[in-house]
């Protein structure tokens, strides 16, 4: 749902030239063909990178190309080999192809993936000579690398879960904080627009941070943001909790972490376990004499949370958070891997006409035809359970099963929706 994307362009090198070329000797008349082969070109070589976090890079630099092989040589010399170009991901990536978002492959592991290939050399004239022709003067040329469109696609778990009341400064930290904003899928299932940032701390280390709306408007029946959003945020690690200190709202600011505390429960269990570090905003307008400070440090100190003043909107304190994070993050484990999922971004496009055609067979197998099954079909990477998933639902929303069932389909029947089987289970 959070789902970082980038489309670039990757070439691997052109194999070199094969040569041509003839042994010279003094005295020697003509000696025979002795043009090497050309050198391989380069391959296009995915690694995964685990200080990285985002694909803000790929934003900036969308096209990669890898060294073409140099053409052979003289005396059978055979041409250098183009080196490869490497280029590194988050761990998580998946790498698709641009054209038909199928899946390549899934940077979870160290394992290097080559995702376009260098062609291979040509052979120098060398190869050609036999019995008959002693004296060849054709040689082969290098063969184009691999061009494709690929598709990156990273989803981000946030690490932080920002949580409080609305107009704490929720937003307005989150905007202080983010060194930039990924693209991020349009979460469609809700008007409740969840607020991501990737928050740099130093070169090499960055969290994510997400905005958590929603809590106390209740978001934990259903309403409001959903399921889906609340398993990807169950995974943060750790929650900041925003506090108005200063009572511009009226409220008093220790009731307001009592009842978000306690709301949190009903949200979700497990988010409720996760540490939280409080944090004491709108500093710059705290009345003078007001205890709400002291009070929310005893209540703090009660609850074994570290407690930090800020004034986001005065930018004072906001460092001394993000360095707070980073180091409470360092001492929590890794968030939990992550499952691959059909994104929204390579979600077909379903609109138009819903020609759905079904015929049975005679081998007693039922027949799903027509262009809108086609494109579903087309989109779907059935080695993968979300995306199985995904396509019975879709058919199953497109009323295809009720279709099957009119025409008499039994349980474990065939059914065959463009070349892919299935058995009948309602
Ligand atoms: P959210 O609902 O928690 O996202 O809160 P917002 O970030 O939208 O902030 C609500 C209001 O509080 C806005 O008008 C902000 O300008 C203001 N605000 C946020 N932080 C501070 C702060 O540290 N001091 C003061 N005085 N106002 C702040
Ligand atoms: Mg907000």
């Amino acid at each position: 749902m959070f789902v970082d994307v980038a489309k670039i362009r990757i070439k691997a090198g052109r194999g070199g030239d094969g040569h041509i070329g003839f042994h010279r000797e003094k005295y020697v008349a003509s000696g025979g063909p002795d043009g090497g082969d050309g050198g391989r070109g380069g391959n296009i070589v995915f690694t995964v990178d685990r200080h990285m976090s985002t694909l803000l890079d790929f934003r900036y630099k969308k096209k990669y190309a890898a060294e073409d092989g140099e053409p052979g040589g003289t005396k059978r010399r055979f041409g250098k080999d183009g080196a490869d170009t490497v280029i590194k991901v988050p761990l998580g990536t998946l790498i698709r192809d641009g054209e038909t978002g199928a899946l390549l492959h899934d940077m979870s592991d160290d394992e290097p993936f080559i995702a376009a290939r260098g062609g291979r050399g040509g052979w120098g004239n060398a190869h050609f000579a036999t019995p008959t022709r002693q004296a060849p003067r054709f040689a082969k040329p290098g063969l184009e690398g691999d061009e494709r469109f690929i598709v990156l696609e990273l989803k981000l778990i946030a690490d932080v879960g920002l949580i409080g009341f609305p107009n704490v400064g929720k937003s307005t930290l989150l905007s202080m904080i983010s060194a930039a904003r990924p693209k991020i899928a349009n979460y469609h299932f809700t008007t409740l627009q969840p607020n991501l940032g990737v928050v740099f701390v130093s070169e090499g280390s960055s969290f994510v941070c997400a905005d958590i709306p929603g809590i106390i408007e209740g978001a934990a029946e259903g309403a409001g943001l959903g399921h889906d959003f609340l398993r990807h945020i169950e995974r943060c690690r750790l929650l900041v909790h925003l506090v108005d200190v200063s009572g511009s709202e009226g409220r008093d600011p220790v009731e307001d972490l009592e009842t978000i505390n306690r709301e949190l429960v009903n949200y979700s269990q497990a988010l409720s376990r996760r540490p939280q570090i409080i944090v004491a905003n709108k500093c710059d307008i705290l009345e003078e004499g007001s205890d709400h400070l002291s009070r929310l440090q005893k209540k703090a100190d009660e609850l074994g949370c570290p407690l930090l003043q800020m004034s986001a909107a005065a930018n004072q304190g906001v460092k001394e958070l993000v360095y707070a994070v980073w180091s409470k993050l360092e001492t929590l484990p890794p968030v939990e891997v992550f499952e691959p999922e059909m994104s929204v971004e390579t979600a077909p496009d379903l609109t138009g006409e819903r020609d759905i055609h079904i015929t049975r067979g005679d081998d007693a197998v039922f027949y799903v035809t027509g262009a809108w099954v086609e494109r579903i079909v087309n989109s779907v990477n059935f080695d993968e359970y979300e995306s199985r998933m995904y396509f019975e639902r879709t058919l199953r929303k497109a009323g295809v099963f009720d279709m099957l069932e009119a025409k008499g389909i039994q349980e474990k029947d065939t059914v065959d929706v463009l070349g892919i089987q299935f058995e009948y289970v309602y």
